[in-house]
């Protein structure tokens, strides 16, 4: 329910429009679709059909271009689509923010040292649904449910700030072998288009 307003279209606020905006746009809406195990039994049968006609690509756990993607976990972000990679291509880590927290640093760490990537770009995007909370969020679940999370909500209010930070977190990381190439943009997703930030700002 909290990242409702940044995923709702003007018209209106509401559950129904958060299941419109998480539609494939290769999917007609049909409610009767999205509910529960229904979404799920697609995905299996689509795996079904996708499994018929695969083929062993024949490749090991390394990635080819030796580059790890870390990026928000926004539905409308295609990370291979928009950055023209193929399969094999990168490590992907995502979360809610692109936020680079301990268990992302835990992945990089593993992908640099176990699997040999030695750059990471960063993707965060306009009208991130964490734009929109603030840290109050932990409160008001320690309201609701009677316990605060342990986890910080990561919320911002600049995104190119918020960019920065997560270069600043991996290049500082000391767990890292590589933090010599590490670049951060935001995603515009109007336009489909990188921004590069500075991270000198
Ligand atoms: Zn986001």
């Amino acid at each position: 329910m909290f990242f409702v307003p940044s995923h709702s279209r003007p018209a209106g606020v509401g559950h129904i429009n958060v299941v419109s905006m998480t539609t494939s746009a290769h999917h007609s809406p049909d409610a009767s679709a999205l509910a529960g195990d229904t979404v799920i039994d697609r995905l299996v049968e689509a795996n079904r059909r996708y499994a018929a006609g695969f083929q062993d690509p024949g490749m090991d756990a390394r990635p080819v271009l030796r580059v790890a993607v870390v990026a928000c976990m926004d539905a409308r972000l295609d990370l291979h689509d928009a950055l023209g990679l193929e399969l094999g291509d990168c490590h992907t880590i995502r979360n809610a923010g692109g936020v680079v927290t301990d268990d992302v640093i835990r992945s990089l760490t593993i992908s640099q040292r176990a699997l040999g990537t030695r750059s990471v770009i960063l993707i965060h995007h306009t009208g991130c649904g964490l734009e929109s909370l603030t840290e109050d969020f932990r409160h008001e679940l320690e309201d609701e449910v009677g316990q605060r999370p342990p986890w910080a909500v990561e919320a911002f209010r600049d995104v190119d700030q918020d960019v920065r930070q997560s270069m600043q977190r991996v290049r500082t990381s000391p767990f890292l072998l590589h933090t010599d190439h590490v670049r951060g943009f935001v995603f515009d997703v109007k336009q489909g288009a990188l921004r590069e930030i500075d991270p000198t700002g």
